[in-house]
């Protein structure tokens, strides 16, 4: 399967578009990590004033190792900063710690697609990890031209739509964080305006990272869609 054509058009793109939107969030975060916000503030004391503003207590902030490691972990209700942000008194950092703030802002105010997206990670998992191979034995059978074919090829389809499912779900999970961590930016006075717009940057680049994950999902779901033969008629397969 690897060596068809057809596979590197549709996957290849996606590979582009991600290799293309990782290098736009790299650049945009190595940039403004360079400009010092004039606040003073670190990633840390941005987080903390937001969650403030917000009225949100008993949330953690705590350092991690790694770049743009950062993330919310709601079983702990633990915000984890990276090393370039949490100490670090620069645009960049304040805009990820927002954004990552924006994540706890969600989980406190019970928000709907947060809440999807959590209970969807075990159904992705199982979909995903099966996928593969109930397509590969649905490809080994003809595909959607036998009826066994057909059936394994329908299972398999479902399986991995649920790894697509879940790369749509985060679009508005990760738009909404950043949404709220600009706003409480722009309202809370903890940033001028002509910062927001190099937190605004970074925050962009990171948004279409999910973008190109769900679009190289995609890709992949309507390639097996032709490569089982539910999509562009009979195909020979050599
Ligand atoms: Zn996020």
């Amino acid at each position: 399967m690897y060596m068809d054509p057809l596979y590197w058009l549709f996957i290849g793109a996606g590979m582009l578009l991600s290799l293309w939107a990782q290098f736009r969030v790299k650049s945009a975060f190595s940039r403004y990590s360079q400009v010092a916000s004039r606040s003073g503030l670190t990633g840390a004391d941005v987080a903390q004033r937001i969650l403030q503003a917000n009225g949100i207590n008993g949330v953690r902030i705590e350092g991690i190792r790694g770049s743009l490691t950062d993330h919310y972990d709601p079983k702990t209700r633990t915000l984890r900063l990276s090393e370039g942000v949490y100490g670090t008194r620069s645009i960049a950092a304040a805009g990820i710690a927002a954004h990552e703030v924006g994540h706890a802002i969600q989980h406190a105010q019970n928000y709907g697609p947060l809440k999807f997206r959590s209970a969807w990670v075990p159904v992705a998992n199982l979909g995903g990890g099966l996928s593969m191979t109930v397509i590969m034995a649905a490809l080994a059978l003809g595909g959607a031209a036998t009826a066994t074919g057909q059936s394994l090829a329908t299972a398999g389809i479902l399986m991995f739509a649920t790894t697509t499912m879940f790369t749509l779900v985060t679009l508005p999970v990760e738009f909404d964080a950043s949404r709220r961590a600009l706003a409480t930016l722009e309202s809370g006075g903890v940033m001028p305006n002509d910062e927001i717009a190099g937190a605004r940057k970074v925050l962009s680049a990171a948004a279409l990272t999910y973008v190109a994950a769900f679009v190289t999902s995609l890709l992949t779901l309507f390639y097996y869609l032709v490569r089982l033969g539910f999509v562009g008629g009979r195909r020979n397969r050599r």
